[in-house]
């Protein structure tokens, strides 16, 4: 049986429960949208966009009103471009209002830290608004590929700062830890961006839109840790796609108080049944 390709996310959902995979990835059953996705991407394509906006009547005076401004903009015209799959989600006008008011915060929280880092980034190189903003823009929305290891990732973005490489990761979490399947995306971006371009990135990392960037530095270890997951899934799912293959792992994932697994009502784990 051929390889599949694999992402950081099958990996991690095959980590979590191989029933789950199964039905996600070789049963391909629609899962259910929720809003912490549709905000996500909401979030994310604001800040992709953000990067291209006009500079050039920034002065150094102005130019943290003025960002803070258009990014105000920005978000108010892609919620709107979201509306309809928030609507779609039937959620009450409170939770509704409560979900655009906190995505704010996490795109203002953004800014002000992209304002600082312009601030360092103009002080250090004695540059303008416009130079400094270009040196902060980074590579977006990168589509990553390796035919060797039969796995792909999009990358949010890739700083170029000073002589070093470092690959960002947008989240927006409620928790801000380094845990394991972060980790391993994380690896998994130092590998592929390693094959392609003959040299590891020197740091890896996340922005926790309602904390702060978070980085760590990327070495053979954790190069090694992204092979070695990547082999484990080759070696079970190169073999077979039989359902009994991917057993249940009922855990608190399964449901919890106020949601369920996407594949929840067909895998029916706590049912007698299946016990
Ligand atoms: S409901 Fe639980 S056991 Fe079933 S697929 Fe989802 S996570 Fe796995």
């Amino acid at each position: 049986m051929a390889k599949r390709v694999e992402s950081p996310s099958s990996i991690n959902t095959f980590k979590q429960c191989k029933r789950k995979y199964y039905y996600n990835y070789i049963k391909k059953l629609p899962g259910v949208p929720n809003i912490h996705q549709v905000r996500g991407n909401m979030v994310h394509t604001i800040l992709e966009n953000f990067y291209d906006i006009d500079t050039s009547s920034f002065t150094r005076e102005n130019y943290q009103l003025k960002c803070k401004e258009i990014i105000q903009k920005l978000s108010l015209h892609y919620w709107k471009q979201y509306e309809p799959k928030i609507k779609a989600l039937h959620l009450s006008q409170d939770k509704e209002r409560f979900y655009f008011e906190e995505s704010m915060l996490m795109v203002m929280n953004w800014m002000n830290h992209f304002i600082t880092d312009m601030e360092k980034v103009m002080e250090k190189n004695t540059i303008s608004c416009q130079e400094s903003f270009i040196k902060l823009t980074p590579v977006r929305e990168q589509k990553y590929m390796s035919e060797k290891h039969s796995i792909r990732g999009f990358i949010d973005a890739i700083h170029y700062v000073e002589d070093e490489v470092h690959i960002i990761d947008y989240k927006t979490n409620a928790r801000f830890d380094m845990k394991d399947s972060i980790k391993l995306q994380l690896a998994i971006y130092s590998l592929l961006y390693e094959e392609l371009h003959g040299k590891m990135p020197h740091k890896v990392g996340i922005f926790f839109l309602r904390n702060k960037l978070k980085v760590m530095n990327v070495d053979q270890e954790l190069i090694q840790l992204a092979k070695q997951e990547i082999e484990l899934i080759h070696g079970h799912t190169s073999i077979t796609e039989q359902e009994i293959d991917y057993p249940r792992t009922v855990t608190g994932l399964c449901k919890w108080s106020t949601g369920k697994c996407d594949f929840y009502d067909t895998c029916k784990p706590h049912s007698p049944i299946n016990n």
